[in-house]
């Protein structure tokens, strides 16, 4: 069975891959097993070397990776740039940093004794991930999870199984085809992965297929790092610096078509400054360029795919329904620009009953909501079953600081300030997932802890 590659920018098919067979799966999981010890006691610093000369690949290959990042779910020829170089930065803090991260720890010492924490890798990861950021989603996790020890066999979304066949071809030449394999397909292949005898799920997608993934490692005992969804709040105070705020807000929320995880899905506004953040916001919205990822003037792409696009247009019919005002957009472009296209959309009038508020948006659309109190803004935005990012607004630092911890959210910024680093935790609260990615908690997510203590 072959599964076909489709430009969301006009529905034309651009390749095909072969779906995997569960024997193929099941030999792949086999033989990283097999590898596992191997990899695992070749050392950290022996891993580096081998990862980063991969990745000294990719960067020659950059155009290729743009090219395809691009065609196969619609990012903006522009945007696919800068995310690659973005994932480039995360690739090499891990690599500059790995074995200081994985690097053991004396906990006591003194002329009798010592005591030290060893971290040891989990096993074959079964690595599942989405189409949102190709290229950077492979980075995110395979690359920490190699570093740390584990074997990968990952599953890359069936929206982009042409990046999955680059990242193949690269990684083989540098990295064991044990150590790094790939199998191709939906949901039912990952299924089938999971089903073999790995050490651990590394999955980020979303809260629906986190779930189900979260019962098998539950059954089988094992670790999983579940990055999923969000619905993140903004809360713009009064006097927060309104033009910045505006500019910071149509970044979070328009990014990648709208498309991603802690994206700013969910508007609040003090009721003095409301009129004129929606008025800002209508101005902005408006006045993006949508057009088909492979020009550069485009600043808004289509949707990953059609079915995605028929979803948004569902929860904005929702919205419309139930009486939500359209203040710019409200449609799809589907027609006009013959591909998923949507357009970039401000909805006020939004109550809690609108699918638009209590479901995940992943496209153009922000409601808008206004709030008086400070207690108000807070209860609002915690009322979600999400907790990936917040975003908060105000000229104030100590009652930015005091809402920030009020937020149940993984991570926070203020004014605007990109938490989003390789340095920092990234992870999720409530049906947003648990376990970290990045920085040292992302390593030790990725390996078992070891006590050993002895005399002298
Ligand atoms: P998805 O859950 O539909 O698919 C994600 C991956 O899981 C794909 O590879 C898919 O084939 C696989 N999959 C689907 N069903 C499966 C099953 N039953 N068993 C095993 N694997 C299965 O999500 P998506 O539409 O590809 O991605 C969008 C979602 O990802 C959004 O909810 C977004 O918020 C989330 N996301 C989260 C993060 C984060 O770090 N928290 C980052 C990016 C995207």
């Amino acid at each position: 069975m072959m599964l076909r590659s489709i430009n969301p920018s006009n529905y034309k098919v651009v390749g095909s891959v072969k779906v995997s067979t569960p024997k193929e799966i099941s030999d792949k999981v086999r033989q990283a097993r097999l590898y596992q010890k191997y990899w695992s006691e070749m050392g950290a610093a022996m891993r580096v070397h081998m990862v980063r000369k991969a990745m000294a690949e990719f960067e020659k290959r950059k155009d290729e990776v743009i090219k395809l990042e691009s065609m196969e779910m619609g990012k903006p020829i522009t945007a696919a740039a800068s995310d690659f170089n973005d994932a480039m930065a995360f690739a090499n803090w891990y690599l500059d940093n790995a074995e200081k991260c994985l690097a053991a720890e004396t906990t006591f010492e003194d002329e009798k004794e010592i005591h030290r924490v060893y971290r040891e890798p989990l096993g074959v990861a079964a690595v599942i991930i989405p189409w949102n950021y190709p290229f950077l989603m492979f980075v995110w996790t395979v690359i920490p999870n190699l570093l740390a020890g584990n074997c990968v066999v990952l599953k890359h979304s069936e929206e982009c199984p042409l990046i999955g066949k680059l990242i193949e071809e690269v990684m083989h030449k540098y990295v064991h085809v044990s150590a790094f394999s790939e199998v191709y397909g939906g949901g039912e292949v990952g299924m089938l992965l999971v089903r073999n005898d790995i050490g651990l799920i590394s999955f980020t997608g979303s809260t629906a297929t986190g779930k189900k993934l979260y019962e098998t490692a539950g059954r089988k005992f094992i670790r999983a790092v579940m990055e999923m969804g969000g619905s993140a709040p903004g809360i713009v105070f009064e006097d927060a610096n309104i033009d910045e705020a505006v500019k910071s807000i149509c970044t979070y929320r328009l990014t990648n078509a709208g498309q991603y995880c802690d994206g700013l899905k969910r508007l609040m506004v003090h009721q003095d400054r409301f009129e004129e953040v929606v008025s800002k916001l209508s101005n902005a919205f408006a006045t993006l360029w949508v057009g088909p990822a492979d020009l550069e003037s485009t600043e808004l792409g289509p949707l990953v795919a059609k079915r995605q696009l028929d979803l948004l247009a569902a929860q904005v019919a929702d919205a419309k329904r139930l009486e939500a005002r359209v203040i710019t957009g409200g449609k799809s472009l589907e027609s006009e620009l013959g591909g998923a296209f949507f357009q970039p959309t401000l909805l006020t009038g939004v109550t809690p009953a609108m699918r638009v508020w209590r479901e995940e948006v992943f496209g153009p659309v922000l409601p808008v909501v206004r709030f008086r109190t400070e207690d108000e803004a807070i209860s609002i935005a915690n009322d979600t079953v999400y907790g990936l990012g917040g975003y908060v607004y105000t000229a104030d630092m100590n009652r930015a600081e005091r809402v920030a911890r009020a937020l149940k959210t993984g991570m926070v910024s203020i004014n605007g300030t990109n938490y989003t680093t390789p340095f920092n935790p990234f992870g999720g609260w409530k049906n947003s997932g648990m376990g970290r990615e990045h920085g040292k908690y992302g390593f030790h997510e990725l390996t078992q802890t070891k006590v050993v203590a002895r005399n002298k």
